[in-house]
């Protein structure tokens, strides 16, 4: 174990990115990820939201570049733009004092413009699975010296809608390549999937009931008509006047409906589902980031990894679907330690699933009181 950067025997350069990026101690989840890396180990590593686990992959894996190779050597995969955007520019960051090459494979980016930037062979790739299995398949991304793979979000790279595409890539990679998965969550019937391709791998794993953060506070309020919860919102903007929030809607449809009213009535307000174009998406997320806008309507597109320090209130307009998801929507307030407040507004009818979150995360989701604006301080 280490407390310090210094002691991982980390090239002076990216040392010097890490400490210029504001990194000055390694968190946990990088003490123990980081040396695993660098031995080769495959691993499979969970830690709760906002703990850094992009550091500790981005540390990790620009450690292993050979400079003297022309090739392709890591390759990072991401559920979505957005996220691999944010995870792009720590890379660029912690890597400002080398000359490390990056890219970003993305889906809905002009192909011929990606396959002309692939033959100059960036050493580290960073992307969206389809994009990245397409230029593999087209000989343009070539996986011969990879050295690591990385997926973040790892239970979601490894479910339905990504998983087959995953599998292919990882086909094409070395046999001795390591592979590494990183998440909040990791249910008990992704980990098994694990066992198909990777090898012996060192697993950093916490129970469920140790994923919510203390910093975040959660509540709950309950309404009758689903059709009140407008007003809630409302009430609460004026009450709390907090610096930025994401609210979670389940379906698109009721996004735009509840965009158009709260842009009738004058908020700060923007949404962003996988309707709007890769261009719009873009500048959403940079006018949210810059604070331009102050309350963000979401889907689940934005429930995993953003990273937005000054955002410190999540409200769940509709609950997720999943369990997994709660745990990752609550996650994008309280970031690295940070305070956070997350509000669930539901309807009587649903207060037995809250119940079930509540007790399998053994957290405290308590009915919230009218003194709500002092959690904020
Ligand atoms: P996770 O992926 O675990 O949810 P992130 O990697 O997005 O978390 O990191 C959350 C926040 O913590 C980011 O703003 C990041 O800059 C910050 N952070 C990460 N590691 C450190 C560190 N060692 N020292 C200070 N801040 C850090
Ligand atoms: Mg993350």
């Amino acid at each position: 174990m280490s407390d310090n950067f210094d002691n991982f025997n980390i090239k002076d350069d990216i040392l010097r990115g890490i400490y210029s990026y504001g990194f000055e101690k390694p968190s946990s989840i990088q003490n123990k990820s980081i040396p695993k890396i660098l031995e080769g180990k495959d691993i499979i590593a969970q830690a709760q939201s906002g703990t850094g686990k992009t550091g500790a992959f981005t540390i990790g894996t620009l450690c292993k570049i050979d400079p003297n190779l022309d090739e392709t050597q890591i390759l990072i995969i991401v559920p979505t733009h957005e996220l691999a955007y944010q995870v792009y520019t720590v890379f660029k960051e912690i890597s400002n004092y080398t000359n490390i090459s990056l890219m970003k494979v993305l889906g809905g980016t002009n192909i011929s413009m990606c396959i002309e930037e692939l033959k100059k062979n960036p050493k580290i790739v960073i992307g969206t699975p389809g994009r990245i299995l397409d230029m593999i398949n087209r000989n343009s991304l070539i996986t011969s010296e990879l050295k690591t793979l990385v997926l973040d979000e790892a239970d979601e790279m490894l479910s339905y809608g990504f998983k087959d595409n995953i599998y292919h890539i990882i086909q094409r990679m070395p046999k001795e390549a390591q592979i590494c998965l990183f998440s909040a969550t990791l249910p008990d019937d992704i980990l098994e999937l694990t066992d198909k391709f990777m090898n012996e791998p060192e697993k950093i794993l916490i129970k469920n009931e140790e994923l919510t953060l203390e910093g975040i506070q959660q509540f709950y309020i309950c309404v009758q008509k689903s059709e009140w919860k407008y007003d809630i919102i409302t009430d609460l903007y004026d009450i709390i006047n907090v610096n930025q929030c994401i609210i979670y809607i389940n379906s698109k449809n009721r996004i735009s409906e509840i965009y158009d009213k709260l842009l009738n009535d004058n908020f700060p307000v923007s949404y962003i589902n996988s309707d709007r174009t890769s261009e719009d998406r873009k500048i959403i997320m940079e006018d949210f980031r810059s604070g331009k806008i102050r309350i963000l309507l979401s889907t689940d597109l934005l429930s995993r990894g953003i990273d937005i320090q000054q955002l410190s209130l999540v409200i769940n307009y509709d609950l997720p679907k999943e369990k997994e998801t709660y745990i990752h929507r609550i996650g994008r307030s309280g970031r690295y330690g940070r305070k956070g407040i997350a509000i669930n507004l539901l309807r009587n009818d649903e207060i037995e699933y809250l119940k079930h979150i509540e007790s399998y995360y053994d957290t405290k989701i308590n009915e919230m009181p009218a003194d709500i604006s002092e959690y904020l301080n």
